[in-house]
């Protein structure tokens, strides 16, 4: 049975081990049953599904996974955590812990090994330091991921689901938009985590595409183009990305794509969708 989805019984097991929580790892543990319940009905994970979770603390989310799920790779990086995981996770068999810093692990070989190559699903309570650099790897790397649900600050969950227009859309936004499809579960008051954080969180669900909504002849430039786009914010598009050292983008190109578009000279990155965006790098690759 999953037991640690209170305060009592997270603080007894943080006693019992004497444990410090360290900030740098950004670590806020969750204490409240009806917030797991609800991430792990939205991660929609059956008895046929290998769950990635990132960050599993001292194992409270963990252990709603392992009741739902075939099996679970838990990486966490703090080693002071992982005796206290074998003890929370002593009841399951379904449940690997890899003491490691997920940014290091080669998530390929890890579906391979625990998933015989096929999509599994991620949940987690993300460390928020790391938030965009993890769904990053986990979008660019191409790892067979079907749904990404995770727990996030709630102004970065804006930034993954809006668009042109708003002071939050960015680099984030059309990454998600071209990798997944984005809803937003439910809002999280810093009162249900240990300790309490300084802002309100956000749990969101990412369902991967099989197919990204728009076609681009080259992801990687398409992804320096958007990137460069709002390094400048302030610079007009032409300006921002002629002076980005992209290695064929210049300033003429640039124009002429644009008046392909039919936009003016003086158009900002901030206003252009991901199929414009689409566009202009097709047109400028
Ligand atoms: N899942 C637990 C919960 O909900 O109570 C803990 C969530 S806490 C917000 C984030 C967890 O991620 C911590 O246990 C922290 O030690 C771990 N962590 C931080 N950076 C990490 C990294 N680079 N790789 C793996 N785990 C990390």
């Amino acid at each position: 049975m999953a037991y640690l989805g209170n305060p009592g019984r997270t603080l007894a097991v943080l006693e019992k081990y004497n444990f410090s929580f360290r900030k740098n790892f950004g670590q806020n543990f969750l204490i409240d049953d009806h917030i797991l319940t609800k991430i792990v009905d939205a991660a929609d994970i059956t008895k046929d599904d290998m769950v990635l979770e990132i960050g599993p603390g001292i194992g409270t989310m963990t252990q709603y996974l392992c009741e739902r799920a075939k099996r679970v790779v838990a990486v966490e990086i703090d080693r002071a955590l992982i005796p206290v995981l074998e003890d929370t996770l002593s009841e399951y068999d379904n449940v690997t812990v890899i003491n490691e810093d997920i940014l290091k692990v080669n998530l390929h070989k890890l579906a391979e090994e625990y998933n015989d190559g096929k999509p599994f699903a991620v949940v987690a309570n993300l460390p928020y330091y790391i938030t965009t650099p993890i769904i990053m790897e986990l979008f660019e790397s191409h790892v067979p991921v079907k749904s990404i649900t995770v727990m996030v600050q709630k102004e970065v969950a804006e930034r993954m689901q809006t668009g042109p227009g708003s002071k939050d859309y960015g680099a984030l936004s059309l990454a998600v938009a071209y990798y997944s499809k984005a809803e937003v579960v439910t809002v999280v008051s810093p009162n249900c985590f240990i300790p309490r954080p300084k802002v309100e969180s956000s749990v969101i669900r990412l369902n991967v595409y099989d197919k990204p909504p728009v076609e681009v002849n080259d992801e990687a430039f398409l992804f320096a183009i958007i990137r460069a786009s709002f390094n400048q914010r302030r610079k007009t598009l032409m300006n921002g990305l002629s002076n980005a050292g992209i290695p064929g983008v210049t300033k003429e190109k640039v124009r002429d794509a644009l008046i392909k578009m039919d936009k003016p000279e003086t158009v900002r990155g901030e206003t252009f969708t991901l199929e414009e965006f689409a566009l202009l790098s097709n047109l400028l690759n």
